[in-house]
């Protein structure tokens, strides 16, 4: 059928479909492709707008205002103020997002079944299946020493030399030219980011994305979901439009992300006891190093490289190209110093480490339909993160980095290549250091006991019918590496399993 948008005057727009997919991220287009290619019938409900590659913004503020969540404002409520960085768009965070294509790992697949009560063999066989598919279908793409340029062939250099150097990297990308903007969007549209991807599908099958639709509430009948609701929201001035309705014959599935899906339930008057609880994450915190030959961070793929070589140690380490606004807002001190610095920019590089934390956090229902996520390191992931940040910078000397910026507060903000071990000495305290969440999980965690699961082995919410998680909240534990393989190969079993008339009830 058709694609609707913010609507501002009118008579309530009122929509059905089989399913009802809340969010067209990474959990909710894939769902809702499978979903049409099994010949349901859906109505995607989209927070954000779509932005077509042509429109992309051209640099960071735009990127802000126009992809992200709330101009990125989402912060955790802690000892430590860290951004927490989603998208909100048509296609969700993978718009934003670098298209780092890892498989789901064994061990983990494995806790889910001695830890959390779901069956490891049917998952095991199920995610191979759907990563096969989805491998073809998003047509993934190794990074060539071509696309790659100087910054992610130094970060190797410097990794081979510490004998950290296991993993080439594959995304989810055609011919991607290395134009290191994969945050602002793919302007030129070789990211295979799902709103090109996988939710074009869905409207040549007849079904329907609504975009500036942010859900307010799901609507029950008895403990039976029937649908959704909420008012459009213009994407740029936020001003409200009409409201809309669309209801669901089969089912509702929300895929609104880690924060926003245990939010969205809680405000919908849900009350299991673990809903919004054991949210985790992999923080990220990055050192930049300075170079004597030019670098162009700005050229190549935006993380071309990186490292599972210290997976057990509890990080993954990549590269990491940040727009010119950003590295900016990163270079310590201000006027003629951060003049000086910034024109030092191309011969800056930066490293990134993705901590496997064993932190738990959690997301409450905030006011004007905010998630509100408490979140806080212990000593033991702060070590971790500690240790991680002095491997980068090590990494960075072994590749010729004559002078590190580690961004770690209470350092000194430039040390010298053999200065590099003050790292080690900095106290554990969360506000030293400066990291982002991007890997998010949990929040309405799958397993088999209502009182430590937001939701059953299935993903059907406890205590409700005909309600799905198909997101980052599902996953019941971290998973040490990039989490949209598998948050899609998830959602397309959730379609599945729904496609197969499977009984749509976890009554607790
Ligand atoms: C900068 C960055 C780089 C990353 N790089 C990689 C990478 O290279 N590889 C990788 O595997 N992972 C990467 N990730 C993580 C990955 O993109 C996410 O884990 C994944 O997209 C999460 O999927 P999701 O379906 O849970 O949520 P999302 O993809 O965030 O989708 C949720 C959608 O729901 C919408 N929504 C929220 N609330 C509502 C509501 N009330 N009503 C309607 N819609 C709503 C949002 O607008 C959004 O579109 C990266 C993340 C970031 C931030
Ligand atoms: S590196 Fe550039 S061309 Fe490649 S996918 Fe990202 S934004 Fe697109």
């Amino acid at each position: 059928m058709s694609s609707i948008s913010y609507q501002a005057t009118g008579v309530p727009l009122e929509l059905d479909a089989d399913v009802v997919v809340v969010g067209s991220g990474a959990g909710g287009a894939a769902a809702a492709a499978h979903l049409v290619s099994q010949g349901l019938s859906v109505c995607v409900v989209e927070a954000g707008a779509w932005r077509p590659p042509e429109s992309m913004p051209s640099d960071f503020y735009g990127a802000m205002r126009d992809l992200f969540d709330d101009w990125q404002s989402t912060l955790t409520l802690g000892p430590a103020l860290w951004p927490v960085v989603q998208g909100r768009c048509v296609g969700g965070t993978t718009v934003i997002n670098s298209a780092i294509c890892v498989r789901t790992p064994e061990k983990i697949i494995a806790s889910w079944g001695a830890e959390h009560g779901l069956d490891a063999t049917y998952y095991a066989r199920e995610l191979e299946q759907h990563q096969d598919a989805l491998e073809t279908l998003l047509h993934i793409e190794e990074v060539t020493p071509e696309m790659g340029g100087r910054h992610n062939a130094l970060a190797e250099q410097g990794a081979r030399a510490l004998d950290g150097h296991d993993h080439s990297m594959r995304r989810y990308t055609k011919g991607c030219e290395g134009r290191g903007r994969c945050m602002l969007g793919c302007s030129a549209g070789r990211k295979q980011s799902l709103d090109r991807a996988m939710l074009p599908s869905v409207l040549s099958a007849g079904s329907v994305i609504v975009d500036c639709a942010p859900v307010s509430r799901i609507l029950f009948e008895g403990r039976r979901a029937v649908g959704v609701t909420g008012t459009f929201t213009h994407p740029l001035t936020r001003t409200k439009g009409i409201p809309f309705t669309v209801r669901a014959r089969r089912a509702v599935i929300v895929a609104a992300s880690a924060t926003h899906t245990p939010a969205l339930l809680l405000r919908s008057g849900l009350k299991g006891k673990a809903l919004g609880h054991h949210f985790r994450s992999h923080p990220g915190a990055g050192v930049l190093g300075i170079y004597d030959e030019p670098v162009d961070l700005h050229q190549g793929a935006t993380q071309g490289w990186a490292s599972l070589a210290f997976r057990d140690a509890g990080y993954k380490l990549e590269t990491l190209s940040l727009p010119l606004q950003m590295l900016a807002a990163r270079l310590p001190g201000g006027g003629t110093t951060l003049v000086r610095r910034l024109g030092q920019s191309r011969h800056l590089n930066h490293l990134v480490l993705g901590l496997n934390a064993r932190a738990s956090g959690r997301v409450r229902a905030g006011p004007a339909e905010r998630p509100i996520v408490s979140y806080k390191l212990g000593r033991d992931d702060l070590e971790r993160l500690r240790e991680g940040m002095h491997l980068l910078a090590r990494i960075h000397v072994a590749a010729g980095a004559r002078q590190i910026l580690p961004g770690i507060t209470g350092l000194p903000a430039v040390l010298p290549a053999d200065r590099i071990g003050d790292i080690l000495k900095v106290p554990l305290n969360p506000r030293r250091f400066l990291c982002i969440l991007s890997h998010l999980f949990g929040g309405v965690t799958l397993g088999d006991d209502p009182s430590r699961s937001g939701a059953d082995p299935h993903g059907r919410v406890w205590g409700t019918e005909g309600l799905v998680v198909a997101c980052a909240s599902a996953i019941p534990t971290t998973l040490g590496v990039n989490p949209q393989h598998t948050i899609m190969a998830l959602a397309r079993m959730r379609a599945q399993e729904i496609a197969d008339n499977r009984d749509v009830r976890a009554v607790a």
